[in-house]
């Protein structure tokens, strides 16, 4: 089924193999056969690439007019388009996510790209009175060299949501894609050579986190370090750039609730309630892994879960109508079911799933699992899982819903479901969350370019995607002047 495809890393413009000559294997997870060679960056690999990014960034892009760069990120995203199909394939031969939802990805990767093409141009700094004599403003100048470091749940789409504010601010980049998954992220690299991004602009080097991720964040050429992945790296991460000050932002996980008040549409919410949690294999920082219902609709939602998860078709990521494909790797499958484990021997009602599929031998597949009777102080409530498992938690008013949400180490993303409006708007004041979707689960802005994504608590620091992204990539410099003609200074 798979064929083995060969890939270098991106340096200075080339692909070039690494320097120690390594390469690693990546594996299908969806039969388990090999799908593509690929070079293995070490930390001589990242001294090259953080060299030609220091050369970048003294040249000319981050000089030329903010138009004309963003001339070059319309190009990249139109090399994507080209490509979009055969994009989406790689992305489903080596995440096993669902064609469908890898060609969503892949267009929403485009998008960011045309997104930041035309916001480089009306992103500036101000002007701030300051009495006749003084004049101030403010200079937005771009932050340096920035490691950006990805992981396999959304690979291309992660790298787009780094890499185009990043160089349309004029920064160079040295993107290190996750093991599992790097093979459309030098895919990306191709169509940013396609569009003449000058060399050293960005670069692409795959390679082991565990072995490059502290070179990384205390190398002397690299000013940022931008992450999404698992909250003990980010916090790695941060205590390694520490002594540099280096600027760092973080995506991390999340636990993200899901309320049903009893007065909302049901079967809007309980059918929604499956995509939500289920949604790219459970593998996604946004799931709403914790259902929590009013406790007079718990069985219609739990009923309406489970007669929807009958039509959910688990399989082939290939085939167009596959609704779930396999988990990444067989230890994020291993890692689900451990958890299934614990949240069985901590009381909870395995009410489906909670094992390999019938008829699904090969690839790492995983059923959609439903727990009942969770008390949030379990493992299974608290614990990101990064799989398909969904937590029903029952409530019985307002405040205790709000309680139980906010008594989480993350605070990513939440959804209210309710048609009193005053309640939605005080549930969105008093949650502890980045982003609130009211009467949805945010499906239109998921792959939206345009709005803030990010999270409070353990789940991050710093905002992507629309125009908060900028801040992360740019400093502040203001400047004032004194324009009085007087002969003694203040
Ligand atoms: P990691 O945080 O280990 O991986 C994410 C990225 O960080 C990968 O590129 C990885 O490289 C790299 N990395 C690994 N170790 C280091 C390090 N010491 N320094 C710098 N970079 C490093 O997550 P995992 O892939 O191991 O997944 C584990 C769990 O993390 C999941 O079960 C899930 O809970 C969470 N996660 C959350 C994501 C999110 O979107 N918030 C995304 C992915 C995972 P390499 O692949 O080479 O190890």
């Amino acid at each position: 089924m798979t064929q083995s495809k060969q890939f270098q890393l991106f340096i200075d413009g080339e692909f070039v193999p690494a320097a120690s000559g390594e390469t690693f294997t990546v594996i299908s997870p969806i039969d388990g056969t090999a799908y593509a060679s690929v070079a293995k960056a070490g930390v001589e690999d990242i001294d090259l690439a953080a060299a030609a990014a220091r050369r970048a960034f003294a040249g000319a892009w981050p000089r030329m007019l903010p138009f004309d760069r963003g001339r070059v990120l319309q190009e990249i995203a139109n090399a994507i388009r080209r490509r979009s199909e055969e994009i989406a394939t790689a992305e489903t031969m080596s995440g096993g996510k669902t064609i469908s939802n890898s060609l969503n990805e892949v267009s929403a990767a485009a998008r960011v790209f045309e997104y930041y093409a035309g916001a480089m141009d009306k992103f500036f700094g101000s002007t701030i009175p300051m009495g006749a004599d003084l004049m101030d403003f403010t200079i937005r100048e771009p932050v340096g060299v920035v490691a950006q470091i990805t992981p396999w749940n959304f690979p291309i789409l992660a790298a787009a949501w780094k890499v185009a504010p990043a160089i349309a601010s004029g920064c160079s980049v040295i993107l290190k894609p996750a093991s599992n998954t790097p093979v459309t992220s030098l895919l990306l690299a191709e169509a940013a050579q396609a569009a003449d991004l000058p060399a050293g602009v960005l670069n692409v080097l795959p390679g082991p986190g565990g072995a490059l991720g502290n070179h990384i964040a205390t190398h002397p050429l690299i000013n940022k370090i931008a992450f999404t992945g698992e909250g003990r790296t980010g916090a790695a991460l941060v205590k390694a750039a520490a002594d540099d000050i280096k600027r760092v932002s973080l995506e991390l996980g999340g636990k993200s609730p899901n309320i049903i008040f009893a007065d909302a549409n049901i079967k809007k919410a309980g059918n929604a309630a499956i995509s939500a949690a289920f949604g790219n294999a459970g593998q996604s920082c946004s799931a709403r892994t914790r259902i929590l219902v009013e406790r007079g609709v718990h069985d219609e939602v739990l009923e309406l879960m489970q007669v929807g998860l009958q039509n959910w078709r688990i399989g082939n990521p290939l085939e167009p109508d596959t609704d779930m494909g396999p988990m990444v790797s067989a230890s994020q499958w291993q890692t689900v079911k451990d958890y299934v484990s614990i949240g069985v021997s901590e009381g909870a009602t395995l009410v489906c799933g909670g094992d390999r599929p019938e008829g699904l031998s090969d690839g790492h597949y995983f059923a959609p699992t439903i727990f009942t009777d969770v008390d949030n102080s379990m493992r299974i409530a608290q614990e990101e899982i990064f799989g398909p498992v969904a937590a029903i938690i029952p409530f019985d008013t307002e405040e205790e819903a709000i309680a139980i949400a906010n008594d989480s180490p993350f605070g990513l993303n939440a959804s209210v479901w309710t048609r009193d409006i005053n309640r939605a708007l005080r549930v969105v004041r008093d949650l502890d969350s980045g982003m609130v979707s009211v009467n949805s689960h945010g499906s239109a802005s998921r792959y939206s370019t345009f709005t803030p994504f990010g999270g409070m608590k353990k789940s991050g620091i710093g905002r992507e995607l629309g125009m908060n992204a900028l801040d992360l990539y740019t400093e502040l410099k203001n400047v004032i002047i004194d324009i009085s003609d007087t002969t003694t200074s203040e």
